[in-house]
């Protein structure tokens, strides 16, 4: 049986066995393929302080020697992309494809950091008084620490560490427990790139190695993505143990469709977005806002698209696989006899769906509700899984209402011919994250991700410009080289310009 155990201080932490360790499933199978140490909090410190040694060469190597590490890691990542790939698919359930799809949307932010010497120029003032000069400077804050979710392995910690690392900082990354090997993999990547030990750690685990990052002392900023309540409850820790922190949580995505939309590009892309990755996606569409009198030809034609979508183990080349745990399986399941017993119509039912894999694999097929209302569970919880909801409205306004009434606020999208309503739609839209005809506007890695009101606690996006700020604080300096006159000037009045 394959045992996964941390990376500290530049490899597997060699102490005997953990007290507490997890199971790691095959979601396709249904068979346990790993087992996971859990840190406690003897683990924790010993990666912090791993990183905190490290932290002092690290911060004072030039650009031009953490570049050289962070393209060498990026050579690296792309020529072990299907590697990295398989093993997502192994301990995650999402297609091969899908997972190189992260991989690769990872390895834009790893890009991103290359370019590190321009994102870091300060700014210059010359004469700012009487030869005075000011400038900024950005430096890295020390040991940060990430917490992801089981959803993206590769993607989301890649969202964080490549900033934090070539800002300067040193990482401590503590990913989900059902899906650790691959950051595993990225830190022996890390190591093969020339990264000096204790510059990048992993610790495994639970809420006990959460809870002790989010108070040692040494840790100096926090990045967490995962769902609500958790996000809620790491801001709130982490800020009042005096922690810089960004928590992003979960999402209810809608997209909006207008009577004027080309309704087959509409079905496609609600298939897409609503399914891919069995819908284990923080942008997934899981609301399919109807605006009047488009609902019957919509579902029509998304029921016949689901029809034709190949659900089974990602390894075969299907459109969609499992689901992560048997838990999240029976969870997600059990929204479907909410749904009806709240009233909603079952279009299509993904428990009657043909599967390509073995019998004891998590899977749910793709399930589609029409006539859902806001009040029902199926529409007010984020059920992360591959259940879309129809939901039918008179009016565009009445659409807007429902999207800015949601208490999620991660991605939208609106489907439609008319510019006018498109431009509209993004002003007035509560939401981070908005696609024109677009289902999953995800941002580049040059710009930043996030959601708005309970999709996002904290005030810096991740990755792009918002990540350099969140990985460092600004210093500005005020410089003066005297000419020596011999004369005195003491003055106490506040400084002005002369
Ligand atoms: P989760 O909240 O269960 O877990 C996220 C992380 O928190 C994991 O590392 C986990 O070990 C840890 N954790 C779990 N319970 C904890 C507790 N009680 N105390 C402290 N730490 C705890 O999320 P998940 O199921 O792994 O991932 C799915 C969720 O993540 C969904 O809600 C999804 O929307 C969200 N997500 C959001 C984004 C985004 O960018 N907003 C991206 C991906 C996923």
């Amino acid at each position: 049986m394959k045992q996964i155990t941390h990376w500290i201080d530049g490899a597997p932490w060699a102490r005997p066995a953990a007290a507490r360790a997890g199971e790691v499933y095959d979601p396709a199978t249904g068979q346990v393929a790993a087992t996971v140490d859990y840190a406690d909090a003897d683990a924790v410190d010993a990666a912090v302080a791993a990183a905190e040694r490290a932290f002092a060469d690290w911060r004072d190597a030039s650009l031009s020697k953490r570049t050289s590490v962070l393209f060498a890691f990026r050579d690296l990542v792309a020529r072990h992309r299907s590697e990295l790939a398989g093993l997502i698919t192994a301990e995650h359930g999402q297609t091969l494809e899908d997972a190189a799809g992260e991989v690769q949307r990872g390895l834009e932010v790893v890009e991103f950091a290359c370019g590190i010497p321009h994102l870091l120029k300060g700014g210059f003032a010359e004469n700012v008084s009487s030869a005075v000069d000011s400038y900024s400077l950005r430096q890295p804050l020390g040991v940060v620490a990430g917490i992801t979710p089981f959803n993206f392995p590769a993607m989301v910690p890649m969202w964080m560490f490549p900033i934090a690392i070539a800002c300067g900082n040193t990482f401590v990354l503590k990913p989900s427990e059902k899906d650790p090997s691959t950051s595993i993999r990225l830190a022996e990547l890390w190591a093969e790139a020339g990264l000096p030990a204790g510059v990048f750690n992993v610790v495994h685990g639970d809420k006990v190695a959460v809870d002790r990052l989010l108070t040692h002392p040494d840790v100096k900023a926090v990045s967490f993505v995962g769902s609500t309540p958790i996000a809620r409850y790491v801001y709130e820790t982490g800020t009042a143990a005096g922690k810089r922190v960004q928590a992003l949580g979960g999402a209810k995505n809608h997209m909006v469709v207008l009577p004027d939309a080309d309704l087959d590009l509409a079905a496609d892309a609600a298939v897409s977005a609503g399914f891919g990755s069995a819908g284990e996606r923080c942008m997934a569409i899981s609301v399919v806002v109807a605006v009047d009198p488009v609902g019957d030809s919509l579902v029509a034609k998304i029921a016949d698209r689901i029809s034709g979508l190949r659900v089974g183990d990602g390894r075969r080349g299907c459109d969609m696989g499992p689901l992560v745990t048997r838990a999240h399986r029976d969870k997600v399941a059990g929204y479907l006899d909410a749904g009806v017993a709240a009233g909603a119509k079952l279009a299509v039912d993904g428990r009657d769906h043909a599967i390509d894999g073995a019998a004891e694999g998590f899977w749910l097929g793709p399930t589609l509700f029409d006539q859902v209302t806001a009040d029902m569970s199926i529409y007010t919880d984020e059920i992360f899984g591959p259940v879309l909801s129809v939901v039918r409205v008179p009016t565009y306004d009445q659409a807007v209402t429902l999207v800015n009434e949601n208490p999620y606020g991660n991605g939208t999208a609106i489907f439609t011919n008319d510019g006018g309503a498109a431009r509209q739609f993004q002003h007035e839209v509560q939401v981070g994250m908005v696609g024109v005809n677009v289902p999953i506007p995800v941002p580049m890695a040059y710009f930043s991700f996030g959601g708005w009101k309970s999709s996002l606690f904290g005030d810096t996006n991740v990755h792009g410009p918002d990540g350099v700020h969140f990985y460092t604080r600004v210093k500005t300096v005020t410089a003066r080289w005297p000419i020596p006159t011999g004369e005195r000037a003491v003055a106490l009045h506040f400084p002005t310009a002369t």
